[in-house]
């Protein structure tokens, strides 16, 4: 791959507009479960209350240059901060690098920050806020707009895994009286369905059910994590592969046929 200086000038840039949209990806992840405002009132240290310095609100760069502790009372800032950040601006250049520089890897990139949030918060709080999925449906509604002609596909991917799992649940509580999903990740797999279409939705409930499968296997052997699966970041993990490659995927496996 041969870059321009132009091209490698537009993908740091990417790059510094992913870690900063992270850091205000961090706030959702503190705020949203609280019910605090996260739009008018400032970044404060969660111990002493201190406010935070502008200077000391540069993503990533802050972190190391304050070694991980607030500047007032040195109490440890979680390394979550850092990683978020980080983590959204790379995957930012990754995305804009497979699928180009367009509209859609704007629209990607977005989705792929909500899917992020909600896998942190899910992680932690076993919920899957409402309003996250509100956000992936807005994103879907507008990317359904840009491709008029897949309609279908994506308006079938609407119902596509949500449906099936909806049905899930309902026999699971006639036979069980358990439930077989929560309520967020089917309504994660409606909206984020209408934005990937029903083939790349169902790709990424089967991804995320084998890395959910696998990976949570190993975290009950190896620490004591709870037997309570948050399915959110492995749903959110197969989305994202998915809406990159699904239809690589898919063509190389009928391929195989
Ligand atoms: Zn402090």
């Amino acid at each position: 791959m041969n870059l321009t200086a132009a091209e490698a000038i537009v993908y740091i840039l990417i790059f510094i507009y992913g870690i900063v949209l992270g850091s205000f990806l961090n706030v959702l992840i503190y705020r949203i479960p609280n019910k605090e405002n996260f739009t008018t009132e400032r970044s404060h240290c969660m111990k002493c209350g201190g406010k935070i310095k502008w200077y000391d609100l540069i993503p990533v760069l802050s972190y190391i240059i304050l070694r991980g502790r607030c500047r007032y009372c040195k109490e440890k800032i979680s390394v979550q901060y850092p990683i978020v950040e980080g983590l959204n601006g790379l995957l930012y250049v990754f995305i804009f690098l497979v699928n180009g520089l367009n509209i859609d890897s704007i629209l990607i990139s977005l989705v792929t920050s909500v899917f992020i949030v909600i896998s942190v918060i899910d992680w932690r709080t076993y919920e899957i806020p409402f309003g996250l999925n509100i956000a992936i449906f807005v994103l879907a509604v507008i990317r359904v707009a840009l491709k008029p002609d897949e309609w279908v596909s994506h308006l079938t991917g609407f119902v596509a895994v949500s449906g099936f799992m909806v049905l899930c649940l309902i026999i699971g509580r006639l036979i069980k009286g358990v439930d077989a999903f929560g309520g967020g990740d089917i309504k994660l797999m409606a909206a984020a369905g209408l934005f990937a279409g029903w083939k790349c939705v169902i790709l990424a409930f089967l991804i995320g059910c084998v890395l959910g499968a696998i990976i949570h296997t190993i975290r009950m052997k190896v620490t004591d994590a709870d037997r309570v699966l948050a399915f959110g970041p492995y749903l959110c993990a197969g989305l994202f592969i998915s809406i990159l490659f699904g239809n690589n995927i898919i063509d190389w496996y009928f391929g195989m046929l």
